[in-house]
């Protein structure tokens, strides 16, 4: 197999084999861009060496064979004491994982091309940086040299020079400094820095290999959801240099403004410097504008060249570039990462110019993005004065206390804001944890705002009027001093940072599905009525809410709901009305029992009123009783206790001494699993018929109030038919009873793995179905959702055991196996049977898609994921 492709050999589309960055190299160089020349081993390759520990001689020869190609048309040889080739060994996989993995830059260079490269670049200082750089990088990359031990000698260099810092080393000191670097190598490593080019690239290129499973790339991928296995490409190519003097440098653009999509020129660029400084956001760097002034034919080339990506992309783009003596390369270019707000901008700005449309515009946003714009902002109408103002990097507002490591993320009471003067992929973990990241260095394209526009998470970042202290446990800005476990306020969409806590406001979003704001009221409110009135008028699954009460369903309503998939009655038994429900499990006989019956009759239908008047016209499909009763007594320790205390007392009284033999006889070892559901239906005489009673009293008031009704009635947790037709035969009998009722359809959920399996049967008594895949799921894998994820699945996620828990994303291959059985064999029996979901996965981004996939009528989530499963409905279809 060929492991090996030139980058004129490949093209964008072929990611999955030579990762996002190689593809796109390849891309570039198809549109003569200029990019240095290069090649880029496969992810395949990456997978083989990973699983053999080794490089295949194949491979070997491969690389060698592309070396000599590379050298042909650059004219320059590897090694070569006069004029050398030097590379670069870049990582690179299928999807960005910023700064995660490995790169190693200056390959090439040995105690006999060092000098060569001075004379040929003229610059002496330069060849020797560049060594030492390389003995660094190769250093601690691939040979796991801490990189502390080299920071250490580079300080003392700097001491001894007598200069203000690094860049004002002579050659001699960078000369003495590569001798110092060569000892660390040498005793670290435990051998001499290799002097044989193709041995540096070959282990290089085994390190980048290896750099997949680095633990912060684990880390990072699990964060993101990206799969484990994929491994990453390599690439090599040829160093061009931005550190050669004042008339070169590097930088990082956007072809829009990634915070907000607005259009221009949005960079930040670095003169005299190699990218590794950009990113990591050591030193400061300059807006790109200013390249303009700098180097006015390079940035007209530049902006030309983006014009002519965002166009080719058809979307936003972020590139990485370098000026070797005003010459202009091209080192990366992706479709660029952007904050959920400027997704939505962008794709509705790209339907405007016709780049795109309607759908790939639905295609280019997603329901976590929308969820995010869900989120409140800050209330800025007491005109807080900021404590300092940065760059605002990823937008959102987060309060929480200050802390300065990762650790303290973890140990912090409450949600953190880590605070650091920049931030490394080290800091990972804590950037995961905390709810909000500031940093008083770095512009937009800095580490700290790279991830946290990945990861959704707020964040400031160059915000130099703060001095970071993290050993002194505290920052200072403008005099004043903020201590770890301080509160503070941080907004990623101004960059303005504040002492103490802020009130918050709702989002814009929010108040536009609110019918607060309209359409047309600012332009992010406007692309997402925009495209989510795409996605309904493009969607095939319906999309329902979970509500109990008449608030909540009116703002289902509101949210773009069109039915009630589960009305919940457990709620409406709690409060004031517990007294009752005890009344009615602890009756001693029957008239006891049909006196508080009568009594919770009223008040449940009082509930149903509200209820379908809030959803008139609309489905409302109400679940009768669902959990164990025990749940409407007092826990049986605290009747115990308070029984001893009474028998100490010597006054045990009525309650008490009915109180404790029920609660005991209605404890049961695993609640979940016992005395619920339809089960209660057949052992509780005369509570389903209540309940039933009760909603068609209340459809029947509506109906004479001149409401159009629309009751469904659900039987839950059924495992056979026969359950569900004795409770459907009872549900019935009361139906008849009610005059002026309107015609209420009787279903059942399926929520037991028996009930799924044998839906062909049940079908014949249900005239819907409604998966509880909340149910389904833990009775399928056998464990409780209340105490697994807290308990083993935080190690079984770490282990690969799954990607995500399944109780957040629809299991497929198993629980999503037993949902097609049922609609399959459901659908058989009962054709156009109505089938929907209800429970946690309705709302969720990649179950939606599952169940569109299922054929599904609809899904059914809480009000505030309406708009999310709304859209991913949409996207599901498109
Ligand atoms: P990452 O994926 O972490 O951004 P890269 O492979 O892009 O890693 O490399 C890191 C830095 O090294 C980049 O900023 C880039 O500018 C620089 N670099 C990579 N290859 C070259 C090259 N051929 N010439 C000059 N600089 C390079
Ligand atoms: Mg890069
Ligand atoms: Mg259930």
């Amino acid at each position: 197999t060929k492991r090996v492709y030139d980058f004129a050999e490949g093209n964008r589309y072929l990611a999955d084999l030579l990762g996002g960055k190689g593809a796109n190299l390849a891309e570039m160089t198809r549109m003569s861009l200029p990019v240095p020349p290069g090649f880029t081993i496969t992810t395949e390759a990456c997978r083989e060496y990973l699983a053999a520990g080794t490089l295949p001689q194949s491979l070997i020869d491969e690389v060698a064979g592309h070396l000599r190609r590379m050298e042909a048309a650059m004219g320059r040889r590897l090694g070569d004491p006069d004029d050398p080739l030097l590379l670069s060994v870049r990582s690179g996989a299928r999807f960005s994982m910023p700064g995660m993995m490995e790169t190693v830059l200056d390959i090439g260079l040995t105690d006999a091309t060092v000098a060569g490269l001075a004379r040929h670049t003229g610059d002496e200082r330069f060849a020797w940086d560049s060594y030492r750089r390389l003995i660094q990088m190769f250093g601690r990359t691939v040979c796991g040299v801490p990189a502390d031990a080299f920071d250490e000698a580079l300080t003392t260099e700097i001491a001894l020079a007598g200069v203000p810092s690094e860049t004002q080393l002579s050659p001699d000191h960078l000369r003495t400094l590569v001798e110092t670097y060569k000892k660390i190598f040498l005793e670290y490593a435990g051998e001499s820095f290799p002097q044989d080019p193709t041995e540096q690239v070959l282990r290089a290129i085994r390190a980048v290999f290896a750099s997949w499973n680095t633990e912060r790339a684990v880390i990072y991928r699990r964060q993101e959801r990206i799969p484990a296995d994929l491994g990453t490409a390599v690439n090599v190519q040829a160093m061009v240099f931005g550190n050669l003097g004042a008339d070169s440098g590097t930088g990082v653009a956007f072809t829009r403004d990634p915070a907000t999509g607005a259009r221009g020129v949005y960079g930040d660029y670095l003169a005299n410097a190699q990218g590794e400084d950009v990113v990591a956001g050591v030193r400061n760097t300059v807006p790109l504008q200013e390249l303009a002034a700098l180097h006015p034919d390079c940035f007209r080339q530049l902006t030309g060249i983006m014009a002519q990506l965002e166009h080719h992309y058809r979307d936003l783009c972020d590139i990485e570039f370098t000026i070797e003596r005003g010459t202009l390369w091209m080192l990366q270019t992706r479709v660029g990462k952007r904050t959920a707000e400027a997704a939505f901008i962008i794709a509705s700005q790209l339907v405007d110019e016709w780049t795109i449309d309607l759908n790939d515009a639905l295609r280019r946003v997603s329901g976590t993005q929308l969820d995010h714009l869900m989120f409140p902002r800050f209330d800025l109408s007491g005109a807080p004065k900021p404590l300092a103002t940065g760059v605002p990097a990823s937008p959102g507002a987060a309060t929480g206390r200050v802390v300065f490591t990762a650790e303290a993320v973890a140990a912090a009471d409450g949600p953190a804001i880590l605070v650091r003067r920049e931030t490394n992929p080290d800091d990972l973990p804590g950037m995961i944890a905390a709810v909000g990241i500031l940093t008083s260095r770095g512009g937009k394209t800095s580490h700290a705002a790279v991830v946290a526009r990945g990861m959704g998470k707020t964040c400031v970042c160059g915000a130099d009027a703060i001095d970071v202290d993290p050993a002194a446990g505290r920052f200072t800005v403008g005099g004043r001093e903020v201590r770890e476990g301080d509160t503070i306020s941080i907004d990623g969409t101004t960059g303005r940072v504040y002492a103490g806590a802020l009130p918050v406001l709702a989002s814009p979003v929010v108040r536009y599905f609110e019918g607060e704001l309209a359409p047309d009221a600012e332009p992010l409110v406007a692309a997402v009525h925009r495209i989510l009135s795409h996605a309904d008028a493009v969607r095939r699954l319906g999309v329902w809410a979970n509500a109990d009460t008449p608030e909540d369903a009116a703002r289902a309503r509101r949210f773009g709901a069109v039915g009630i998939g589960l009305c919940r009655t457990e709620h409406m038994f709690l409060g004031e009305r517990r007294a009752l429900v005890e009344r009615l499990i602890l009756a001693a006989d029957d008239a006891a029992r049909e006196a508080a019956l009568a009594e919770l009759l009223p008040l449940q239908r009082a509930d149903f009123v509200g209820i379908l008047q809030a959803m008139d016209g609309l489905p409302v499909t109400v679940r009768l009783l669902d959990p164990p009763l025990h749940e409407f007594l007092p826990a049986l320790e605290d009747v115990t206790a308070a029984y001893a205390r009474a028998e100490a007392l010597g006054a045990v009284g009525q309650r008490e001494a009915e109180l404790l033999p029920a609660v005991r006889r209605m404890h049961e070892q695993n609640p979940m699993l016992g005395l619920r559901g339809v089960r209660l239906g057949l052992v509780v005489p005369g509570l389903y018929a209540m309940q039933v009673r009760a909603l068609a009293e209340a459809a029947a008031e509506r109906i004479r109030a001149g409401g159009h009704p629309r009751p469904e009635i659900m039987v839950p947790l059924v495992g056979t038919v026969q359950e569900l037709e004795i409770a459907r035969h009872e549900i019935l009998d009361v139906l008849a009873s009610v005059e002026g009722a309107p015609a209420i359809p009787v279903g059942t959920m399926i929520e037991t793995p028996r009930a799924a399996v044998t839906a062909g049967e049940i079908a014949g008594a249900a005239q819907f179905f409604s998966f509880g895949t909340n149910d389904l799921t833990q009775m399928t894998w056998g464990f409780s959702r209340d105490d697994v994820e807290g308990s083993f699945f935080p190690r079984y996620l770490d282990l690969g055991v799954f990607e995500v828990s399944p109780f957040e994303s629809l299991d497929g291959r198993g629980v999503g196996r037993l949902v097609r059985l049922a609609v399959e064999e459901g659908r058989a029996v009962r054709p156009g049977l109505k089938i929907g979901v209800c429970g946690e996965h309705g709302g969720d981004p990649r179950s939606v898609a599952f169940f569109h996939e299922a054929g599904l009528d609809y899904v059914s989530c809480s009000p505030y994921r309406v708009p999310v499963a709304r859209l991913e409905a949409g996207r599901a279809a498109v």
